[in-house]
């Protein structure tokens, strides 16, 4: 068993732009600059987000940061986002996600002009995405093919299960990983909560992305001897072992389950690390206006 270490891998990506960054800046280049908007003070998301403007500052890129009260209107939310579409200086933004359940999310996500999606949320990039064009694409899917990619992991002709079809992992994993590319050209398939014996599915799987929020769902007598496994989930389970209180739990039931895996993720340390190095990456490109030439 080998274990993917994302911390690692992402690390090693943000260093890449970082370099990057100084010859962009030593050519006379404008210095890139990532903005967030951040509703309300959910402990998660305050979290995500200064992991974010950690590694803003570790690859050399300005950051802003936005804070809105959980109790905003949607029209100060939208009017705060128009600003940063005509904002020169910002190359790209993104709305931290959960938003407050008065604030329509889809209205919101498609008020970012999709040049400046980092996120890549927006329908026009999804589409693009589908569409084999250049679009940003949603980080934790890209920071995943970017994990298979450095491990060598093949994947072409396997069986892939991506558990969860949610818009910003499964479902744009689970069309990721079936296009004609150097990580793709599996065989998919896309299971949700309506999927009858999902073990079946798992237990003829090659590959198993598990993208459910499920702490510890992913059993070992669900998976197949030499799979490799993505855990996405990232649960705060209460615990009173941890000063924080809570400690972060994968979907995969990992002491039981990664003995028999050829390569897995951990939680944390796996997916997480990788979803910001992608967000770095997008950001560079809207920086250096490469999709949206
Ligand atoms: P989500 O929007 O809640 O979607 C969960 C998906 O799992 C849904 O499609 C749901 O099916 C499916 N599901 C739920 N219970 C199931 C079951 N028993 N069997 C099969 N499928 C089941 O979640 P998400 O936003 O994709 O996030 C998933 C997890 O990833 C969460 O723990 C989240 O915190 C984590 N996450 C981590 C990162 C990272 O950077 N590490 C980034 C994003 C998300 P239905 O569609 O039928 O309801």
């Amino acid at each position: 068993m080998e274990l993917i270490d994302g911390k690692k891998v992402s690390l090693a990506i943000q260093e890449e732009v970082a370099i990057e960054v100084r010859t962009l800046i030593a050519n006379g280049g404008k210095q890139p600059h990532l903005a967030a908007i951040l509703v309300g003070n959910d402990g998660g998301s305050e979290t995500y987000v200064a992991n974010k403007i950690k590694a803003c500052e570790r690859v050399g890129f300005k950051s802003t940061l936005l804070r809105l009260p959980g109790n905003v209107t949607e029209e100060k939310l939208l009017e705060t986002i128009e600003q940063l579409n005509t904002n020169k200086d910002v190359d790209g933004f993104i709305v931290q996600l959960p938003l407050p359940k008065h604030i329509n999310e889809h209205k919101v996500l498609e008020a970012v002009i999709p040049q400046k999606d980092v996120d890549g949320f927006h329908p026009v990039n999804v589409g693009r995405m589908v569409l084999d064009l250049p679009a940003y694409i949603s980080a934790t899917p890209f920071g995943i093919v970017q994990l298979l990619d450095k491990y060598n992991i093949p994947t072409a002709g396997k069986n892939c299960v991506v558990i969860g079809r949610s818009h910003i992992v499964g479902s744009p994993m689970s069309i990721l990983l079936a296009k004609n590319a150097k990580v793709g050209n599996c065989t998919v398939t896309l299971c949700h909560s309506k999927t009858v014996d999902l073990k079946s599915h798992t237990l003829n799987a090659d590959i198993i992305i598990c993208a459910l929020g499920k702490p510890e769902f992913l059993k070992a007598d669900m998976v197949r001897q030499g799979a490799v496994v993505i855990d996405v989930g990232t649960t705060r389970v209460p615990s009173t072992e941890s000063k924080t209180g809570f400690v972060l739990k994968g979907d995969v039931k990992f002491d039981e389950v990664s003995p028999k895996c050829s390569f897995i993720t951990p939680v944390p340390g796996g997916v997480g690390p990788m979803t910001i190095a992608s967000l770095i990456k997008n950001t560079l490109l809207a920086a250096k206006k490469e999709i949206y030439k």
